[in-house]
């Protein structure tokens, strides 16, 4: 880990998938489209369901209209392939995360040292984001940050596809969250696994800790990041700081 600077922060934004919640990603993601593309068989095909999942998904992540949720742009776009409206297909979805996606818990369990992170971001008055890519709905993130051994009520802010107008690796994600938190970028830092869609947060002008126990090596080039290591050693880096006054 790089030689810290501390007292400089004053909200700490990270990811969940592979940093606070230990994924099996490799298995979750190929059960959870499995799952999912069952609960819509009878009105298409695996195949075609995942094609046009996949579509959907990547024109909400390239998506940079500031005025438009992810929500909208997804199911505008999802709706549109398969021939249904939202209407058509929301009970469909929250009957998934209701009563099937519970089942996917296998692939995730509590990271020792995640409790370390938040209880001293928490100490440290710290402002704390859950800064998970808002690709999936609330109740899908909800289930696994419960997974993680957290509520909703550890964070100040946790972002999803239904409250945020950008996705991950757009700098424009980080961007809306500093306003949202009302923190200027540089007192922020942004924690995650992930060396595209988490580092991109630089662009933004927040500083980034690369966390190594699960490690998603993405990008081409050696991955720059402001720290890096394991989560326990972001915990150490937290306990560092100065604790914020706030008026
Ligand atoms: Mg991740």
């Amino acid at each position: 880990m790089a030689a810290g600077r501390t007292g400089k922060y004053e909200a700490l934004l990270i990811d969940l998938d592979g940093t606070l919640l230990d994924l099996d990603i490799e298995k979750f993601i190929p059960a959870y489209l499995e799952a999912l593309s069952k609960q819509f068989i009878v009105h298409l095909s695996r195949d075609d369901f995942i094609r046009h999942l996949f579509e959907a998904t990547r024109i909400m992540v390239e998506d940079n209209d500031p005025d438009k949720k992810n929500e909208t742009i997804f199911y505008k776009e999802f709706c549109k392939r398969i021939g249904k409206n939202q209407k058509q297909i929301q009970p469909i979805v929250d009957d998934f995360y209701r009563n099937v996606f519970p089942s996917l818990q296998c692939w995730g369990k509590v990271h020792p040292h995640a409790r370390a992170v938040v209880e001293y971001a928490r100490e440290k008055n710290l402002i704390l984001v859950l800064a998970t890519n808002p690709i999936f709905p609330a109740a899908a993130i909800l289930q696994r940050l419960s997974w993680s051994g957290f509520s909703p009520d550890d964070f100040d802010l946790v972002t999803t596809m239904e409250n945020m107008h950008f996705c991950k690796p757009n700098p424009s994600y980080f961007t809306e969250i500093t306003r949202i938190i009302k923190c200027p970028p540089e007192k922020c830092l942004m924690a995650g696994n992930d060396t595209l869609e988490d580092l991109s947060a630089s662009k933004a002008g927040l500083d980034t800790f690369l966390v190594e126990d699960l490690l998603l090596h993405r990008t081409d080039k050696e991955p720059v990041s402001t720290y890096r290591g394991k989560l326990k050693d972001l915990a150490v880096l937290i306990k560092s700081l100065e604790p914020v006054r706030r008026n």
